[in-house]
């Protein structure tokens, strides 16, 4: 036997994280209001929520909520195969068919369970799966886990993309799926769909398209940048960012759904979603489609920081949307850049490798309808005082 202890590789691995800078730690806060968070010390504006609509806050949503916990208790006490899809499950999973514009929706925990648990239903060993390399660690997990074949095109890359379907198509995989996010959430920058669902119908492939960041704030009526693309077999939609609740929806075929309930282990599997959840998310879906007044102002937000991040000094990358990363590169500086933001009262989380490649930290600013120009306009001010004095 071995003298070492146990749990010595744990020391191992955490000591390493530290000595790379890569030390990870939580940090609680309190929300007060729908912008503000106040930690041990003070009180920041939160730069890094994904409550793009603040509808976190928004009475209907609340509301909802607590209507639905009183009405039908605090959980649904069973998996949905079992006796758990109450009446206003099925309800909202219709309500959503109904408003994307699709045949079906499947509503799931969360987008993380979601992806890692769809994708491997859908491929097994004699798949292939061609994921953006940029993709959420849900899609690449579950992608890993369906023991499929698994390539990377390169990210935002439809010719990469096409030259390794035209290579596949003629070797034996029962099918090919393409992976890939309409808008990315590490860089903002969005996925080139049309070309890609095009390629997709050429070859015979099927696409996932994860929507997880476009859903309420981008689109015709907030539905998501793959509303009214043709081709696309799946999209997969989150409720714990513009929605401002939690759970996420798989917008797909009913035969698809029928399969996925027959299928899925994460589906099946686990407690089906609390009545609260239901309730907010509901609500949340008759909010959306008539927000475009709070979308327009969060619009306007995205314009305003990315033009001042550039005046201060500072690269933004190919960012399209609210999610706007201030490029550093090295971990530390990054680390020393967000503690001062934060010491002058602005929470705006670093975002280091291994979440994103070496040599690409950043501070990653997410927006929302809710900032006011004067926030926008003091973080602003300090990020330029802080890269130039
Ligand atoms: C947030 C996110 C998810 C995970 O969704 P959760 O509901 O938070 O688990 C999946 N995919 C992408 C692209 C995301 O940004």
């Amino acid at each position: 036997m071995s003298t070492t202890p146990k749990d010595h590789f744990i020391d191992e691995a955490l000591r390493k994280r530290k000595d790379q800078h890569r030390f990870r730690e939580l940090t609680s806060y309190q929300p007060k209001g729908t912008t503000e968070v106040l930690d041990d010390r003070e009180e920041l504006v939160n730069f890094s929520g994904n409550d793009y609509l603040g509808l976190s806050k928004h009475p209907k949503v609340i509301n909802r909520a607590q209507d639905f916990t009183e009405q039908y208790g605090s959980g649904a006490t069973a998996s949905r195969l079992i006796s758990g899809t109450y009446t206003i499950h099925n309800k909202l999973e219709q309500k959503i068919a109904h408003t994307f514009g699709w045949e079906a929706a499947l509503v799931f925990n969360s987008g993380f369970q979601a992806n890692s648990t769809i994708i491997s239903t859908l491929a097994n060993r004699h798949s292939l799966i061609l994921a953006d390399k940029l993709s959420h660690n849900s899609l690449l997990n579950g992608s890993l886990s369906s023991r499929a074949s698994f390539r990377r095109f390169a990210h935002n890359d439809t010719a990469d993309l096409e030259s390794q379907l035209s290579r596949a198509v003629d070797k034996d995989y029962d099918r090919i799926i393409v992976i890939t996010e309409s808008l990315f959430s590490m860089d903002g920058d969005r996925s080139d769909l049309e070309a890609i669902a095009k390629l997709c119908k050429k070859y015979d492939a099927w696409l996932f398209v994860d929507d997880a960041h476009a859903v309420g704030v981008w689109g015709t009526n907030g539905l998501g940048l793959t509303h009214g693309v043709s081709g696309i077999d799946l999209v997969l939609g989150t409720c714990g960012k513009a929605f401002g609740a939690f759970g996420a929806f798989l917008l797909c075929s009913s035969k698809m759904r029928d399969y996925l309930i027959n299928f899925c282990d994460g589906f099946i599997y686990t407690t089906a979603l609390p009545p609260a959840v239901i309730g907010a998310v509901e609500a949340g879906l008759d909010l959306i489609p008539d927000l475009s007044e709070r979308r327009n102002r969060l619009y306007t937000n995205i314009k305003r920081m990315k033009k001042g991040i550039r005046r201060a000094g500072f690269q933004v990358g190919n960012t399209e949307s609210q999610i706007i990363p201030i490029m550093v590169g090295g971990e530390e500086q990054t680390l020393e850049l967000a503690t001062a933001l934060e010491d002058a009262g602005f929470l705006a989380t670093a975002i280091r490798p291994p979440t994103v490649p070496k040599g690409s930290a950043r501070i990653r600013i997410t927006l929302s309808s809710a900032h006011t120009k004067e926030q926008i306009d003091q973080f602003l001010t300090t990020l330029d005082q802080l890269n130039n004095e």
